[in-house]
């Protein structure tokens, strides 16, 4: 069969990751051995429901196997193998999403890190150690073989081949060792067995090799031992899955390996939670918190769930009903034997069992949380970096639903120190009378800090909270208050700051200048909902706030969402205007002798307030155009 090209993308990648100087080339054996327990995870998982694979658990194995006169190391199972449709896009593509986080990895410096493997391109590190890959495959219920090859980049073949049984030989070719690699060394029996017991210990099928032992031979005495060679079968794995191992007895080490393994992560998890129940569930579960989010994290296609198994036995890779939204960041399993094996997604959807089970996972995430944040700090600030987002679209969702539950999980960064502060530690900082939590939004810290309301408030001595993610405002809105006190924007209109005497004088002026803030109003036509004097800003002579629900924030956000209603959306601006600014009297005085400049003035001090909130004026060009005007004047 002619020779097929690969994908231009995995052409890249390959070649990436075959002159890579990586420093565990040795994972390819975790990685094929990985896939190998995957396929029979896929068969005994069918035979559990189909009277035509008659097999119990004790069929099933995978067998390494070296040819040192051919240089070649074998792995193959006895798994659900490949038709060629499948031989065909499960190795002829690098898919998936690897490659972005595999380059990141790569940008980021991180060589040492396992990077390969974790992005469904582990069959691929094979490469790193072989210069030639045969796959031979028999895929359940098919008649014929197919055998796979491949020299690396320059492509692969297929083509027909005699295989008796169903399941999959993945044959190695060894490189030539070099002055830095010894390749040979993937043939010793002592690296095989070490490495299947450092990365693939817990895999529960055994993993079987044949082994040569010296044994003294039967007629042989101690006085004159004659020895003998004799062949033996050797497990090497223990096949205890790490989460029914004591904690004693798994290391850290151990622990991440696992997961990297399982879990696609390419970096350490940032917390392992391990659970035991007994009692209206029993259960055992393994969760990991991750140490940064998924490169797909916050789109569509990412999907939560944990493994769910039945006493050991996988029965759903993703079960999504096990955790809620708002912790979709959580990797892990749960092994529970309350489970019927031959549950249908259907029936699990609305098992009593595992709603209960769902509810207690819940509920030890939320107490590890807790305790993080209690007791690491450091940790919860990267945890919250990385997912903060989705714990802050949580309480958000569901009209607020589950606000109580995730209230004191979120941080903002405050006036206070500029680092992160959660609600709680906020409302202990509050002035005597301070009776609400203020906080401004904006692109960046740095903006926020310029608003002319900013200034105005935290020269009063209050904290701000600073919101930058388009989320931020929407939850505050939907959470309303924290411990009694109600969160406030200090760009609408509400703020409340001023001390009695200040409120009495701005009404006043409000009231007596009302024609001339009509007449402003006007000039600068529909965009201003109002025109009016303030006294909660300092030094700046005007500012822009809202009336309403909408923020300009919300505004901007709710306009990027695809199909929006780009018209109906629209924050109501206020221009406000400094009454101690001298740009008050000046104003007045124009009202007074000259009304066109002052219609230029409106529309220039209103493009102003627009550009101290982060947003273009309308028209530039006009603004331009009149600003010009007065400078040349
Ligand atoms: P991943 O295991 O993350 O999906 P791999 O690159 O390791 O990515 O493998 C790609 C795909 O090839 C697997 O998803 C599986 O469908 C198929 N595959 C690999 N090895 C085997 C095997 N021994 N038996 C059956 N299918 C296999
Ligand atoms: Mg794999």
């Amino acid at each position: 069969m002619a020779k097929k090209q690969f994908k231009t993308e995995s052409k890249k990648l390959l070649d990436m990751m075959i002159n890579s100087i990586y420093t565990h080339k040795e994972i390819f054996l975790r990685e094929l051995i990985s896939n190998a327990s995957d396929a029979i995870d896929k068969l005994y998982f069918r035979s559990l429901s189909d009277e035509g694979i008659k097999r119990s658990r004790d069929d099933y194995e995978i067998r390494i196997a070296v040819d040192k006169d051919k240089r070649e190391l074998s792995i193959s199972d006895n798994g659900c193998g490949m038709n060629k449709d499948e031989l065909e896009t499960n190795l002829g593509t690098i898919a998936k999403s690897g490659s972005f986080d595999f380059k990141k990895a790569q940008e980021e410096g991180k060589a040492d890190v396992d990077i390969i493997g974790q992005f469904g391109v582990g069959f691929y590190s094979a490469f790193m150690v072989a210069d030639k890959i045969k796959v031979e495959s028999k895929g359940y219920g098919e008649e014929q073989g197919y055998i796979w090859q491949s020299s690396g980049v320059d492509g692969y073949t297929i083509d027909k081949c005699d295989k008796e049984d169903v399941g999959t030989v993945v044959t190695l070719h060894l490189k030539d060792d070099t002055d830095d690699e010894n390749y040979s060394e993937y043939m010793s029996e002592y690296t095989l067995r070490t490495l299947v017991k450092k990365y693939s210990d817990y895999i529960r099928y055994p993993i079987r090799m044949q082994v040569t032992k010296s044994v003294k031979t039967a007629d042989s005495t101690d006085e004159d031992p004659q020895y003998e060679d004799v062949v033996e079968d050797v497990t090497l794995n223990s096949m205890i899955p790490i989460w029914k191992k004591p904690a004693s007895e798994v290391t850290d080490e151990d622990m991440a390996n696992f997961y990297r393994d399982k879990f696609s992560d390419y970096e350490a998890p940032l917390k392992v939670i391990r659970q035991k129940t007994e009692g209206t569930s029993t259960y055992e579960a393994l969760l990991f918190i991750p140490s940064h989010a998924p490169y797909d994290y916050y789109t569509k296609e990412y999907e939560k769930g944990l493994q769910l198994y039945s006493s050991g036995v996988l029965i759903m890779d993703k079960c999504a009903d096990l955790l809620p939204d708002y912790y979709s960041f959580v990797h892990g399993l749960v092994d529970s034997a309350d489970l019927s094996l031959n549950i249908s997604r259907e029936m699990l959807q609305h098992d009593r069992q595992l709603k209960l089970i769902a509810k207690s996972i819940e509920k030890k995430i939320s107490s590890e949380l807790k305790k993080m944040l209690e007791n690491e700090r450091e940790k919860y600030e990267q945890f919250f970096k990385e997912f903060g987002a989705q714990i802050k679209y949580g309480a958000y969702s569901d009209f607020g639903m589950h606000k109580e539950e995730l209230k004191d999980f979120i941080m903002f960064v405050s006036s206070f120190e500029k680092k992160n502060t959660t609600f709680s530690e906020y409302v202990s900082r509050m002035l005597d009378g301070q009776k609400k939590i203020y906080y401004a939004a904006g692109e960046t810290v740095e903006k926020i800090e310029m608003l002319p309301q900013t200034e105005a408030v935290k020269e009063r001595g209050y904290e701000i909270l600073y919101l930058t993610e388009n989320i931020d405002e929407f939850t505050l809105q939907v959470m309303r208050e924290y411990d009694g006190k109600e969160f406030s924007n200090i760009c609408t209109d509400n703020l409340d700051i001023e001390t009695d005497e200040e409120k009495e004088q701005i009404k006043t002026e409000n009231e007596s200048n009302a024609e001339m803030l009509k007449f402003m109003q006007e000039a600068i036509g529909d965009e201003v909902h109002a025109v009016r004097f303030t006294s909660t800003l300092r030094k700046h002579p005007v500012g822009l706030s809202t009336e309403g629900m909408m923020s300009i924030g919300m505004a901007q956000t709710l306009k990027a969402m695809p199909g929006a209603d780009k018209g109906g959306i629209k924050a109501e601006l206020v221009l406000e205007i400094n009454i101690n600014h001298p740009i008050a009297e000046k104003l007045k005085k124009l009202y007074a002798e000259d009304k066109d400049k002052l219609t230029v003035f409106s529309k220039l001090l209103f493009a102003d307030a627009k550009l101290l909130s982060g947003l273009m004026p309308d028209k530039p060009s006009e603004f331009s155009e009149l600003l010009s005007g007065l400078l040349t004047e």
